[in-house]
């Protein structure tokens, strides 16, 4: 996706909230990016949770803003990305982030459309980098 460098960490601890509240199943949404930094959340209308990606349908429909990818949550301690995921991706471009347990600001993890693991900065809203926590 284009120009986008960076996420927000308001974005990743919204996400992993999100995970924990949807704990054991998954959260999926899709997101947007101002100024290059991912920073919303598109909900899908009718939102689907569960072991399906069946969100694809969803992301088909026409809407009127830019979106840059998406985002779901693994119910387990992988956030390697699985056969269907690979696909979700390749079909849909963006990219694509997936939390996993503990759902905490190290347990994410992001891909490009190919499936292959790239790194974002992890910034604060006024796009200052977010120092690793000790
Ligand atoms: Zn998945």
């Amino acid at each position: 996706m284009s120009g986008v460098w960076a996420v927000c960490v308001d974005f990743i601890d919204a996400l992993n909230e999100a995970a924990r509240s949807t704990y054991p199943d998954e959260f999926i949404c899709l997101h947007r990016a101002h100024n290059g930094i991912i920073d919303e959340f598109v909900m899908l209308p009718g939102s689907v949770f569960g072991e399906t990606h069946s969100f694809i349908n969803y992301w088909m429909d026409p809407i009127d803003y830019e979106r840059t990818g998406s985002a779901h949550s693994h119910p387990g301690y992988s956030a390697e990305a699985s056969e269907d995921d690979l696909q979700v991706f390749r079909s849909t471009g963006g990219v694509h982030f997936i939390t996993c347990l503990p759902y905490d600001r190290t347990s994410w993890r992001v891909y490009n459309s190919a499936g292959e693991r790239i790194s974002l900065d992890l910034v604060y809203e006024d796009g200052t980098k977010v120092e690793p926590e000790e």
